[in-house]
């Protein structure tokens, strides 16, 4: 285990991988630091790379720095005062504090819209960190971070950011048991998101992705009606009689799918966006109000939406680790995010080592 402190008991100095421009990354050696009270350091063990990462290389100011690195896993080097409940070395994941019962939309009793739990997972909190986890430690509240157990391994542990993801927004949909689901894209999201839905209760799934690797995977997750995307209106109709999907899952943050994707559920159905879109879209609102369509949200996650993922992840209900495609270290994460641009990468989620 690679500690925060050296042998004469100073801390050490660690990698750290930021952007400083549109495709532009910048290494430095970061001078060691002990924890402030209520936060700890986390020496990082895997880091994995998601399409936010490469929105925020590309544009090059987009993210806040605490953002560019955010599916993390570590173990703990060191707490400050007023810590419990951690231990030194203890494997924990980053995630966002409870709720805290302090700011406007808690104490209107919103628990669950909680602003500081929200300013968290956006990295734009009061402590968040100077820069996110392209590096050998990171300094952080400790109120994120949530334990890991045995049962669970760093390459899982590395997996629970984006599955915690998918779970909050299965959750918010309550689908009812037998609902027929379209995933819409196969990438990390949509496959976590058709594992979550289905232990949800989804009474048929049918995942829809491009790229044939993608398809295999879902395959291979169990799902076995898995569709190029110009077969999925076809899918679709046959499999509802023509009424449409119960719950649609966008997964793709394609704009202009947003339309087409609302004219895939039924009227009185559920149209859940996952995927991030980077710009407009036109769609039919007079259509969304005449078919009754349910539209539901999802950003991020709350503190209990990571226990419970950990938990399904440790007891094999999610499988995390076939989206595993690959490991790099630091130097090479600029290499690696031109080719997840590039629309040409065949991986699904590259986790990147920071001692490698
Ligand atoms: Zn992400
Ligand atoms: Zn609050």
């Amino acid at each position: 285990m690679a500690g925060a402190v050296n042998e004469d008991g100073t801390p050490t100095a660690h990698p750290v991988v930021t952007v400083t421009g549109p495709r532009t990354l910048h290494e430095t050696n970061e001078a060691p630091t002990l924890p402030e009270p209520g936060r700890a350091i986390v020496d990082i063990t895997y880091t994995g790379v998601c399409g936010t990462d490469v929105h925020g290389y590309t544009d090059g100011h987009m993210l806040p720095p605490a953002v560019f690195g955010h599916e993390w896993t570590g173990r703990v080097s060191a707490v400050g005062d007023g810590v419990s409940g951690l231990e030194v070395g203890q494997r924990v994941v980053g995630g966002v504090g409870p709720a805290c019962g302090r700011c406007s939309q808690c104490v209107a009793g919103h628990a669950r819209q909680c602003d500081t739990a929200f300013a968290e997972a956006n990295g734009v909190d009061p402590d968040a960190p100077e820069h996110g986890a392209f590096a050998g430690q990171v300094h952080v509240s400790a109120r994120r971070l949530i334990p890991v157990p045995d049962e669970v391994t760093d390459i899982e542990a590395a997996l629970v950011e984006p599955a915690t993801v998918t779970f909050h927004a299965v959750r918010r949909v309550a689908a009812t048991p037998g609902a027929i689901v379209v995933i819409q894209g196969a990438g990390p999201i949509g496959l976590l998101t058709a594992q979550n839905a289905r232990n949800a209760g989804a009474g048929h799934v049918i995942v829809s992705e491009p790229s044939s690797a993608r398809r295999d995977m879902a395959t291979d997750l169990g799902f076995t009606d898995v569709v190029n995307p110009s077969d999925l209106k076809a899918r679709v109709e046959a499999t509802t009689d023509g009424r449409g999907a119960d719950v649609l899952y966008e997964c793709t943050g394609v704009a202009a799918l947003l339309q087409p994707s609302a004219e895939l559920v039924r009227r009185g159905g559920t149209l859940a966006l996952l995927g991030f879109p980077l710009d407009t879209s036109t769609v039919s609102y007079a259509d969304w109000q005449v078919r009754e369509l349910a539209v539901i949200g999802s950003l991020a996650y709350n503190h209990d939406d990571f226990v419970a993922t950990i938990q399904l992840i440790a007891e094999k209900r999610i499988d995390v680790a076939p989206l595993h495609t690959g490991t790099v270290g630091l130097s090479e994460l600029g290499d690696l995010l031109e080719e997840l641009d590039s629309g040409r990468s065949s991986h699904t989620k590259v986790l990147v080592d920071p001692h490698a």
